[in-house]
């Protein structure tokens, strides 16, 4: 009766992508509403698998000797205003603060959509000479954007991410830089949450407002929409002349810095459920995965139940000491079934189950949540089998997102073929003249806008291509699809 308590009411993931997320989420407490429009709060399991992604990129940083600092959340809107790109870019979003008590303030504070500005204004007092740079700096905060349409992790007024900023005294190291940051992205992503990605330029329409170019991580969904997933924007010496960030050189010069940002949020929380999770819930692969292996002790009340609580205990302790991340469900109120769908719900990638049979045998029965396989191992192989098949469900769910990304990637070289795809849930790559005018033109009519151009379309200058929409030269194939 509890099992089909549980799983009643839980959308399918094949039928109905949408209803199965915002379900989902909530269900397996990652996340839940709150009085705040627009906002959410992200629950102790959410948290935890931020921390965990927080962790693996702060690494990268700081071997790269990026460092953490912290910056005001309220920037007076006087700064906002310098850079007129970005401010146009951002206004529609901004939330602003007027008042404290009663008296109104003559320059409002802007809850930060971003921290170029504030951070930028100190850069400009902090740099000086060529001794002063590189600066690369990164900061963990919360971020405000006015959203209309919320989703959970996808889209909401308030979410949490990093910032990295960095000033150097010439374009190629500030390039580098850029291009670093965004392969950090693409390893976070394929490495450590097993999702295949997209990588590439945005067009000038779709880039960070006051960059000169923006490089995004593109993940396509299982329902062929997208999510961009993390940004490295090169801002050139944009904001540096906007704000005054020079420095002397060594010929007693003085010049303008070359500057970069980048950023990942907790919407990689959202790709991470999209990408692996199917009808029984999340599915987490083992590197990001808050717990890895959950033992149920499978007790009963009319009989003696230390061995089995003995037993589960000694292989708990078995893989706590491998630095395997372990949980024993010992709650005695709540049925085995419901437990298993619990367990399922939450996306643990390992199940053991420990019962009188098991104890008997000195062995462990064994389930992994990515193909609900099953195998009994004996108690002396139980650490390596157990690295093993994380390993191996960590490479499986890559595989499969690899499989889904190219399986929902077509290509279309007339726009009747372009629309036709975009409609049943494609990304499509088609030659693009790189026009604002005529990339617009494609979005109002299909909804699709330009994703990325990928790294290895880059370089074909030689092809005579014509634009999918308004038949003029095209460089390049470009890649669209519709945002979730
Ligand atoms: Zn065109």
């Amino acid at each position: 009766m509890e099992k089909s308590f549980e799983k009643r009411g839980l959308a399918k993931k094949s039928e109905n992508i949408s209803d199965w997320y915002n379900d989902v989420v909530l269900r397996a407490g990652l996340c839940d509403y709150t009085d705040v429009k627009g906002s959410m709060i992200i629950k102790p399991y959410g948290y935890s698998i931020w921390e965990n992604i927080q962790k693996e990129l702060d690494q990268k940083f700081k071997n790269d000797g990026v460092q953490n600092c912290y910056f005001p959340m309220l920037i007076p809107m006087s700064l906002i205003l310098k850079e007129k790109e970005h401010v146009e870019g951002f206004a529609p979003e901004l939330l602003t603060v007027d008042k404290i008590g009663k008296e109104e303030l003559n320059d409002p504070l802007v809850l930060r959509p971003t921290s170029e500005t504030i951070m930028y204004k100190a850069f400009a007092n902090w740099i000086q000479g060529y001794r002063d740079l590189p600066i690369k700096i990164n900061q963990w905060c919360n971020i405000f954007r006015a959203e209309k349409r919320t989703y959970p992790f996808i889209r909401t007024s308030e979410f949490l991410w990093q910032e990295g900023h960095c000033a150097f005294s010439n374009k190629e190291d500030n390039l580098q830089m850029v291009f670093k940051a965004l392969n950090w992205y693409k390893e976070v992503y394929e490495d450590f949450l097993g999702i295949s990605v997209y990588l590439g330029l945005k067009s000038q329409s779709e880039k960070f407002a006051g960059a000169k170019n923006t490089y995004s991580i593109e993940i396509v969904t299982p329902n062929g929409k997208a999510l961009q997933a993390g940004t490295s924007h090169d801002l050139s010496d944009n904001f540096s002349k906007a704000f005054g960030v020079n420095f002397v050189d060594e010929k007693g010069e003085k010049q303008n810095v070359f500057q970069d940002s980048f950023g990942l949020s907790t919407r990689s929380i959202a790709a991470l459920v999209l990408a692996h999770g199917d009808d029984s819930g999340l599915v987490i692969p083992p590197r990001v995965a808050p717990i890895q292996v959950v033992i149920i002790p499978i007790t009963k009340k009319n009989q003696d139940n230390n061995m089995i609580n003995d037993f589960s205990n000694k292989v708990e302790k078995v893989l706590k000491d491998k630095g395997i991340r372990v949980f024993v469900d010992n709650n005695d109120i709540h049925s085995l079934g419901y437990k298993i769908n619990e367990w399922e719900l939450k996306g643990v990638p390992i199940r053991i189950e420990v019962g009188n049979n098991e104890v008997e045998k000195q062995i462990v029965k064994l389930v992994r949540r990515d193909d609900f396989s099953k195998q009994d191992v004996e108690i002396n192989d139980v650490e390596d089998k157990i690295n093993c098949v994380l390993e191996d469900i960590q490479n499986n769910l890559f595989k499969k997102s690899e499989e889904l990304k190219e399986q929902k990637t077509k290509n279309a070289d007339n726009y009747d073929d372009f629309k036709k795809l975009i409609d049943e849930g494609y990304f499509v790559r088609s030659y693009f003249c790189e026009e604002k005018e005529c990339e617009a033109k494609i979005k109002e009519e299909t909804k699709a806008v330009t994703r990325c151009l990928e790294f290895d379309q880059m370089n074909d200058d030689d092809i005579d291509g014509k634009c999918i929409y308004c038949g003029k030269k095209a460089k390049h194939k470009w890649l669209f699809g519709k945002s979730y």
